[in-house]
């Protein structure tokens, strides 16, 4: 059995139902490392440009990396990977949780979808039996219903992903869920599951995993074990999880509300995590291989509404369906999060959306006679679920919202494009980034479309100056290669991260799992180069020069921060573009923001050279030839 890997690849074609086992390529994982590189390259090599992403040349991948399952700290993650509905862009998204250990544990290190079924179907695999089976009886129920009927009927030791009626109707920011809380949020792979009418896969597996070196790994984990227990930051974390940053947000005037209007929320005090420790907290709860327990298992009780069970809010959710919806009671925040899971939506993208369609509904741009004779005003649970219902199943302009912002501002128009929170049509994570510009140059230029978990650059902000827009780019290209690893090998990035294990001490643990014998730079010019393969993926599928989707609303260059620490603070057009200037320089590509045959030659990506050229599209060579430091150089203690 090869190090780190269960050993086989399913391939299933679900247009015919034929299930293929294939050995799983060593040599893929040795160059791409699984995870979300692995999932970059099989859709860059087999899904056409002009592929419709719900459509059946599509595909739908699931990789549990190399490190998960393996004898290592928060090794939890899988990573799921298609061509976006939402960015028509290279998608990928991942979750903790158990699934993917289970997956390798069952002997599987990916399965690879492809094709659209007749009928809703579910993947049955337990260890050796893999079978499509018959979803009729679950399609239409909601993804935490769907998951609790499935350990019903199958039992309870079976690990199991769903989706919920917003993707199965095709809401372009639908998630995948799993264990009652633990979301893919991000880039609509829910959508593309859905589209394939595959509504659930449930693994069960009993096997074990070969690593190269188990004393050597053992003696490290042990000694990480020691250490990170007596770690300060792991009081906060086990305590609150990441809604412990809530209030920081607040006072560091970065956390968004009313819809990215201001950065600083009166109300804090009522949806902090104080407040959800205090209200709403019943269990704390961990992933696979994990102590650090950041998932809060909470109930959210509203009067008038049935007491619901749900795993949140965290940091994210909770600022964008809290204070960026105005909501002044952590139960009706919970609540939000509860309904967006149930129905099978980002809490992200869905607090986005809300909120876009909140400062719509104020600018008298909606009405109540578009909301089935509704309001949606700040702060008003009762008209969010309303409004949910209808995106979910695409009533009325629920249709347009099913879209995301982007989508939606073009149909509404007058002006609403302004204030539409997203980079290519995925809606931002939950910071402001007018005063912190490293920030919003991450969310500008993260390869997925705006998520801070590419490049988080706050605190080196606040440490470098807020207002200062020069050198950032250096520091937006380190991270944005250092942090996707975790991605790229299925391991907690909040575990690994926040622990202060250092990046040695990972890509030592990677090499007693795989005895490939790697180094930092090594792994940082892997990530280089998954990164500039889904540049040349996006160019490629949307045709224009990749500066052309690199803006963020104009929201972010022409309003000030209005109120709070932050009041008066934001950025010009023409900070942006500087920061855009330099950002592309580090990364060796020219002013236009594409890649050139040079650099794309250097990191072994040829092909995507001549593919940008055939189009017209592939980078100027600088009069500085390729940078010789492209972000690596700088490495700040965060990651
Ligand atoms: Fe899961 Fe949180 Fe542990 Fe990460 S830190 S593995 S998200 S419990």
């Amino acid at each position: 059995m090869p190090n780190g890997l269960a050993g086989t690849t399913l391939r299933i074609n679900l247009s015919t139902g034929e299930i293929r086992r294939l050995p799983t390529d060593e040599a893929l994982y040795r160059r791409w490392h699984g995870g979300r590189g692995i999932t970059a390259k099989i859709i860059y090599d087999e899904v056409p440009r002009d592929a419709d992403p719900l459509g059946p040349e599509n595909l739908f991948i699931v990789n549990a990396g190399i490190m998960s399952g393996c004898y290592i700290p928060a090794g939890s993650k899988v990573e799921f990977g298609a061509v976006s509905p939402l960015t028509n862009g290279p998608g990928d998204s991942n979750m903790g949780g158990h699934f993917g250990p289970a997956l390798k544990f069952a002997g599987y290190d990916m399965i690879i979808f492809e094709g659209v079924s007749a009928k809703p179907v579910y993947l049955f695999v337990d260890n050796e039996v893999v079978e499509l089976r018959d979803a009729s009886g679950y399609w239409g129920m909601k993804s935490l219903d769907c998951e609790k009927r499935l350990k019903e009927d199958l039992g309870e030791d079976f690990e199991i992903v769903t989706i919920g009626p917003a993707g199965e109707n095709g809401v372009l920011f639908s998630c995948i869920t799993h264990d009652f809380g633990r979301q893919a949020g991000r880039t609509g792979q829910g959508a593309v599951m859905g589209s394939k009418r595959l509504k659930a896969i449930t693994v069960r597996g009993n096997k074990s995993l070969h690593v190269k070196d188990l004393e050597s790994l053992r003696k490290q984990v042990t000694e990480i074990i020691l250490r990170t227990q007596k770690h300060p930051n792991m009081v906060p974390w086990q305590k609150y999880g990441t809604a412990f940053f809530i209030r920081w947000s607040n006072d560091n005037a970065v956390i968004p509300a009313y819809n990215f209007q201001t950065t600083f929320y009166e109300d804090i005090d009522k949806i902090d995590g104080d407040q959800l420790v205090e209200k709403c907290l019943i269990t704390h709860k961990a992933c696979f291989g994990c102590w650090m327990n950041c998932g809060k298992f909470t109930k959210a009780v509203i009067p008038g509404k049935p007491e619901v069970h749900l795993e949140g809010p965290e940091y994210e959710t909770g600022s964008l369906c809290g204070a960026n919806l105005g909501m002044k009671d952590i139960n009706h925040v919970a609540y939000i999060n509860w309904l967006l899971d149930n129905l099978g939506m980002d809490s992200m993208s869905g607090g986005g959306v809300i909120a876009f369609a909140m400062e719509c509904f104020e600018r008298g741009l909606i009405n109540p006679s578009d909301l089935e004779g509704h309001t949606l005003k700040w702060g008003s649970v009762d008209d969010v679920e309303h409004f949910l219902e209808m995106v979910a199943h695409r009533r009325g302009i629920g249709d347009w919202f099913a879209g995301g912002t982007k989508r939606a501002a073009a149909k509404i128009g007058r002006g609403s494009e302004k204030f539409a929170m997203q980079v290519k049509g995925q809606e931002m994570s939950g910071y402001d980034g007018r005063w912190a510009p490293g920030m919003l140059l991450s969310y500008m230029t993260a390869d997925i479309g705006a998520h801070h978990n590419r490049s988080w650059t706050i605190t080196v902000d606040m440490a470098e100056g807020r207002e200062k827009v020069e050198d950032r780019a250096k520091i937006v290209v380190y991270l944005q290669h250092i942090r996707p690893l975790f991605d790229t090998w299925c391991i907690c990035r909040l575990f690994w991260g926040e622990l202060d294990i250092t990046p040695e001490e990972i890509v030592e643990s990677l090499n007693h799992i795989t005895g490939w014998g790697v180094d930092v730079d090594e792994v940082l010019r892997t990530s280089e180069m998954i990164w500039n393969l889904n540049r040349c993926h996006y160019i490629e599928r949307n045709r224009q020069n990749g500066r052309a989707f690199d803006y963020p609303p104009a929201r972010a260059w022409e309003d000030k921060i209005p109120s709070g620490p932050g009041k008066g603070k934001g950025l010009s057009l023409l900070q942006i573009d500087q920061m855009l200037d330099e950002y592309y320089a580090a990364r060796g590509w020219d002013k236009n923001g594409n890649p050139t045959r040079e650099l794309l030659e250097d990191l072994g990506l040829g092909p995507a050279a001549s593919n940008l050229e055939e189009l017209g599209f592939l980078g100027k060579p600088s009069p500085g030839g390729i940078p010789p430091v492209r972000g690596e150089k700088y490495k700040p203690k965060a990651f």
